[in-house]
């Protein structure tokens, strides 16, 4: 049976940081600020905005929330942008996305100062960490897997690690972090070709394809660590992992549960991020 490595435990660290500095930060008179922009009202994006209000409550970061009409232009996003770099009491700004197809998604994301691109969607800030320097803020999500890896002190440097994800906000970030730690990275994709042989043999797999249980025993061996960051619903309607958890724990050294993994720490990046922005505002 699998070490299970669970989220809530990397949240409760960086929440505990995160309420030190907001304390210090309330003697200065500042309150960190996240301004969500949300176009609609996708039910996906409602959920995640309740969780992240609720996690911002219990810290005391404030949220506030710009809902826009679904048919509004890209340069009616781009004007409100532009307010919101210019606005002194916000201090992150996260925009969910994707958008709608008629919006430039590209000059949108150009659009957000670094400094307040706390989910790291503008390319200056992807930039930086392609060049190695960590100093901005990474996109929270494959930071979240990085935070599980480190905090549970799994050894990195010149290991094998496989990413099955090429996308922007997942798996080329991750890769450039992941190297960053001196392991060796795979990066596969849907036309890779003998994807089990190449999972097989890895120390470290991070599964984030969207696709539930996908993932059986022949993907892996007894020493391999599971990082699962995909999540859908599996044919019973049940919130899953890209892994067929039940299974593939019975086999592997380490693995993410979903729920309770990945998923869990990834607000607590995103508000430290934002705690952070503030501090240097
Ligand atoms: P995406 O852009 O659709 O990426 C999926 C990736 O999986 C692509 O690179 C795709 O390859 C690859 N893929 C698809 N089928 C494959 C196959 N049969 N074999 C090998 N690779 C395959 O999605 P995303 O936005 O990066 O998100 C991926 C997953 O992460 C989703 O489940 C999402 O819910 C989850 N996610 C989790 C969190 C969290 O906090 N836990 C946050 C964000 C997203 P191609 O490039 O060739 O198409």
């Amino acid at each position: 049976m699998a070490e299970v490595l669970k989220g809530n435990v990397v949240a409760a660290q960086i929440k505990e940081k995160m309420a030190k500095d907001i304390e210090e930060l309330a003697k200065l008179g500042k309150v960190p600020t996240l301004g969500i922009v949300r176009l609609g009202d996708n039910p996906d994006d409602i959920s995640y905005e309740r969780s992240i209000i609720k996690n911002c409550d219990k810290i005391g970061i404030e949220a506030k929330v710009f809902e826009q009409d679904v048919n509004m232009t890209t340069e009616e996003l781009l004007s409100l942008m532009g307010e919101l770099n210019e606005d002194n009491s916000i201090s992150g700004v996260l925009l969910f996305r994707p958008l709608p197809k008629h919006i430039d998604e590209a000059k949108v994301r150009e659009s957000l100062v670094p400094s307040k691109d706390v989910d790291g969607m503008n390319p200056v800030t992807l930039a930086k960490i392609f060049e190695g320097d960590l100093s901005g803020f990474a996109p929270c999500t494959p930071k979240a897997a990085m935070e599980i890896l480190l905090y549970n002190n799994i050894e990195l440097e010149g290991k094998n690690v496989v990413v099955v994800n090429r996308s922007m906000v997942l798996g080329k970030p991750l890769t450039m972090m992941l190297l960053n730690e001196n392991a060796t990275v795979t990066i596969c994709h849907s036309r890779t070709k003998n994807l089990p042989e190449i999972t097989k043999n890895a120390d470290v797999v991070v599964t984030a394809l969207g696709r539930a249980k996908f993932f059986d025993e022949k993907y892996f061996n007894e020493n391999s660590i599971c990082i699962d960051v995909g999540v859908s619903l599996d044919e019973e309607g049940k919130l899953s992992g890209d892994i067929d958890y039940p299974v593939v724990s019975e086999l592997v050294s380490k693995i993410t549960p979903v729920p309770g993994g990945v998923g869990s720490v990834t607000t607590s990046i995103l508000l430290s991020h934002v705690v952070e922005a503030c501090k240097k505002m």
